[in-house]
C-alpha cells in the first residue's frame, strides 16, 4: 500500500501524458512502508512531504553554489529529526527518514545521519551525564551542530592502526595536537567529537573540543564533486586543551569507534536507497515529458528497460536495509552485515545513477538539472564511511577468516 495517494514526487508529467495517476506513485513496489504502524507512517508521511515541497528543487541552487542552507536546520528539528536517535522510533521508521531525505537531497540526509549515528548516539551512549545533559537538548533541537572527526590527512581506510593525531594529559587537562580531514559540518560546528591516541597507553580515546578553543581551526574543502552542500573542512589542532570533563569517558579504545560505524554504515544503505528512489523519481517523469520521435521517450523500450532495472535496483536495497533494520531492532546487527549492506547499495546506487543519467541524455550532463546532482552524490556514498573496497574485504574477511587488508 503506498504511504500516500497524493505523492508530492509526482510532476504534472504524468497527469499531462497518461491522464491519471501511474499505478505506483511511491515506486514502493515491495510495500516497505506499510511494515511501519500506523502512528509511523503518518509521521513518515509529512516528513516527506516536508522534503518535497521544502527542500528537493531548492537544494539544486545551494548544490551548484557549495552552500549550507542554515534557515533549513529549525524546519528539521520541527519534524523531530535532531532526535530520532532518542525517540523511541523504530529502526525502519528512523531508515526510510533517511531515505526520504536522500530522495530529496543527499547532503541533508548526511547531515541528519551524522547527527543522529554519530554526534547524537555518540554522546548518549558514551558521554558523561554532564555532557549529556550539556549538549543533548540543544542538539535534538538542532540549536546545536557536532562533527564527527575521525579521518587524518595520512589515514584513512588504515585509521584504525594509523591514527596519528595525540592526546597528552597534562594535570586537569588534555594536549590536542594534529590534523584530520574531511569532517563534515566542521566549519559550522558547535564542536567536534575528536579521535586521539592517548599518548600515555596508546589508546584511541574521544574528547569533545569546542570549535572557539584556542588552536583549534578549520578550513573548508571546495570543489567537491558530490556532498556540495554538506561543509566538509580540514581541521588543525595546534596544542588544543580541554579539560578533562571533555573526555567522552566510554570511548576507551578503537572498538567504540567501531560500534558507532558499525550503525553508520547501515545508515549510508539507507542512505543509498533513498537517493535511488530519488533518481527513479526524476527519471520517471523525465521520460514521460521529455519528447522525441513525436512521443513521450517512456513509450520506448529502451527508455522502460533502465526505469525497471533502476527502480529493481532501489527496491532491492530498499528490502535489503528493511531486513536489516529487523536484525538492528533486536540488536543484533554484526559489522559484517553492515559492511555487506553499505557495499551492495552503493554498487546498486552507482548503477542506477550511470542509467538515469543516460536516459536523460544531455540534460543528465547539466547540474542545472537534478539528475546530474543525484549521479555525483552517489560517489561519495561509495566511499565514505569506509570505502566500498573495504566494505567488500569486511565482507571477505567474515567468510573466509582472512584478513586481506590488514
Ligand atoms: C565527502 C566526504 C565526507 C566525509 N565525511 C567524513 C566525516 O564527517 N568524518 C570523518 O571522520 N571522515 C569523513 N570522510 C572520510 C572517509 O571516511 C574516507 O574518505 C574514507 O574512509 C576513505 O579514506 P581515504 O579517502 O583516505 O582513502 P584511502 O584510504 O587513501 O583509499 C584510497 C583507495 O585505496 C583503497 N584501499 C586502501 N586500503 C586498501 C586495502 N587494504 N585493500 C584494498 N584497497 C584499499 C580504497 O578502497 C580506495 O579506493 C568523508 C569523506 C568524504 C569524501
Amino acid at each position: 500500500m503506498p504511504l500516500s495517494e497524493n505523492h508530492p514526487t509526482l510532476t504534472k508529467a504524468h497527469s499531462k501524458h497518461i491522464g491519471k495517476q501511474p499505478p505506483f506513485p511511491d515506486a514502493d513496489l515491495m510495500h516497505i512502508w506499510a511494515q511501519l504502524d500506523p502512528a509511523e507512517r503518518h509521521r513518515l508521511e509529512g516528513i516527506r512531504t516536508f522534503f518535497q515541497e521544502n527542500v528537493r528543487h531548492d537544494s539544486i541552487e545551494y548544490w551548484n553554489r557549495e552552500e549550507f542552507p542554515h534557515h533549513v536546520l529549525p524546519a528539521l528539528a520541527a519534524h523531530g529529526l535532531g532526535g530520532i536517535q532518542l525517540d523511541g522510533s523504530s529502526e525502519l521508521f528512523k531508515g526510510l527518514v533517511y531515505v526520504e531525505a536522500a530522495r530529496a537531497d543527499v547532503s541533508l540526509s548526511a547531515l541528519i545521519g551524522i547527527h543522529n549515528e554519530l554526534i547524537v548516539g555518540m554522546i548518549h551512549e558514551l558521554g558523561s551525564v554532564e555532557q549529556q545533559q550539556k549538549w543533548l537538548p540543544d542538539l535534538t533541537q538542532f540549536t546545536a551542530v557536532g562533527a564527527f572527526a575521525l579521518t587524518e590527512p595520512d589515514h584513512g581506510s588504515d585509521i584504525a592502526g594509523g591514527l596519528s593525531t595525540t592526546a597528552t594529559r597534562e594535570g586537569d587537562e588534555w594536549v590536542i595536537n594534529g590534523a584530520k580531514r574531511w569532517i563534515g559540518a566542521a566549519t559550522m560546528a558547535d564542536f567536534s567529537l575528536v579521535w586521539a591516541r592517548d599518548t600515555a597507553d596508546n589508546a584511541i580515546k574521544a574528547f569533545i573540543v569546542e570549535s572557539d578553543r584556542p588552536g583549534f581551526s578549520t578550513s573548508k574543502i571546495s570543489n567537491k564533486i558530490g556532498l556540495r552542500i554538506m561543509q566538509n573542512a580540514d581541521i588543525i589542532l595546534d596544542e588544543v586543551r580541554v579539560p578533562e570533563a571533555n573526555r567522552l569517558p566510554g570511548a576507551k579504545n578503537f572498538a567504540a569507534a567501531n560500534e558507532l560505524l558499525m550503525h553508520s554504515r547501515a545508515w549510508v544503505g539507507w542512505q543509498a536507497a533513498g537517493v535511488q528512489l530519488g533518481i527513479f523519481d526524476v527519471a520517471r517523469d523525465y521520460s514521460l515529458a521529455r519528447k522525441q520521435f513525436g512521443q513521450p521517450i517512456a513509450g520506448f523500450q529502451l527508455v522502460q528497460l533502465p526505469l525497471a532495472e533502476i527502480l529493481g535496483n532501489a527496491m532491492a536495497s530498499l528490502s535489503l536495509m528493511s531486513d536489516l533494520a529487523r536484525i538492528q531492532g533486536k540488536g543484533e546487527l554484526q559489522m559484517v552485515q553492515a559492511a555487506m549492506a553499505k557495499s551492495t547499495t552503493t554498487r546498486l546506487a552507482r548503477d542506477s545513477a550511470a542509467k538515469g543519467r543516460a536516459l536523460m541524455g544531455g540534460n543528465g550532463i547539466t547540474s542545472d538539472h537534478e539528475m546530474a546532482k543525484l549521479f555525483a552524490d552517489v560517489e561519495i556514498l561509495y566511499t565514505y564511511e569506509g570505502t566500498y573496497e573495504i566494505n567488500s574485504l569486511i565482507v571477505g574477511r567474515a567468510v573466509t577468516g582472512i584478513s586481506a587488508f590488514v
